[in-house]
């Protein structure tokens, strides 16, 4: 292999604690000339957050070499969308989100806006329905982890969806999220109101995620790094995102590791329901890769 993907959370680290021998495997691969790129779900964060918890953790990485949720939601914007620079995204998400559609010079309103914090007043009713308080050079809805969704946001989403041509783009369609106390509401949380509301109106809508498993986040990947798929591991604690993205991806390998989400009964499971479903091997922490070089 000359490429590694690695998850970062359930991989690298559990909350704010590096994983026992993660950071050691990390610089044995560095140390071997292998290309390393982190690929999170995480879409609350912008690779710039996202190093200033590598170097809180006490991990060396690079800004270069991360690629987050909300940083392959705005290249899918702005590179392949090519949204027109007078066309703007309605965002439901955080700062991280922002500063990824900032990067590649996409126009947004929503997102941390305190405006949109409030309680809905009688007047946003009207507003809303009539159209006059929509912005007509929205055409895009993007959905990722929000911990300030408020009934304003889903509801101004929700208007902007109805309009005909708009498109629903989600960071990522994770249910929940391991917190280092349990498990929490992820971004697939907040776009799931949406989908109940737009099949209340008969519309046929789905979020398009953009992060892990998402290909359209492989083929970023790919572009960005010039990586050879077939001399490429994904690493990851996660089969429905991590495992599925790799191996989906064709990738030379996958490899799964027990720190995270994945129990050896997961692993049990996928293998009797094929082999395209489980990791090509695991170890029980990336630590272990040391013992095995
Ligand atoms: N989403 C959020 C908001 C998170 O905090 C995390 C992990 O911290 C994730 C997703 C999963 O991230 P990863 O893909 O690195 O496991
Ligand atoms: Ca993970």
């Amino acid at each position: 292999m000359s490429t590694f993907l690695f998850d970062c959370d359930g991989v690298l680290w559990s909350g704010d604690t590096p994983l026992e021998g993660a950071p050691e495997a990390l610089d044995m691969l560095r140390k071997k000339g292998k290309q390393i790129v982190f690929v999170t779900n995480n879409s609350t964060k912008s690779r710039v957050d996202c190093k200033k918890k590598f170097d809180t953790i006490g991990i060396a990485a690079s800004v270069d070499e991360i690629f987050g949720s909300a940083y392959s939601t705005a290249i899918y914007i702005s590179r392949i969308l090519r949204l027109p620079r007078d066309e703007k995204v309605f965002v439901l998400g955080e700062s991280g989100i922002e500063a990824e559609l900032h990067s590649e010079g996409v126009s947004f309103i929503g997102g941390t806006d305190p405006d949109l914090r409030r309680d809905m007043q009688p007047s946003d009713y009207a507003g809303l329905a009539s159209g006059a308080a929509l912005d007509p050079a929205v055409t895009v809805v993007l959905v990722g982890l929000d911990f300030h969704t408020s009934y304003i946001k889903l509801a101004t989403a929700f208007y902007y969806l109805r309009r005909p041509g708009v498109r629903f783009l989600a960071t990522n369609v994770d249910a929940t999220f391991p917190h280092s106390h349990g498990l929490f509401p992820g971004a697939g949380s907040i776009s799931a109101p949406l989908i109940t509301m737009i099949r209340s109106v008969n519309l046929e809508l789905e979020p398009l995620p953009l992060g892990k498993p998402s290909q359209a986040m492989m083929d970023a990947i790919e572009g960005k790094f010039k990586l050879d798929r077939s001399r490429t591991c994904m690493v990851g604690d996660r089969l429905d995102t991590d495992i599925k993205f790799g191996i989906e991806g064709g990738l030379g390998g996958t490899l799964g590791v027990l720190t995270g989400v994945m129990r050896e009964d997961d692993l049990l499971q996928a293998g009797k329901e094929g082999r395209e479903k489980g990791p090509s091997a695991y170890l029980e922490k990336l630590g272990d890769l040391i013992a095995g070089a």
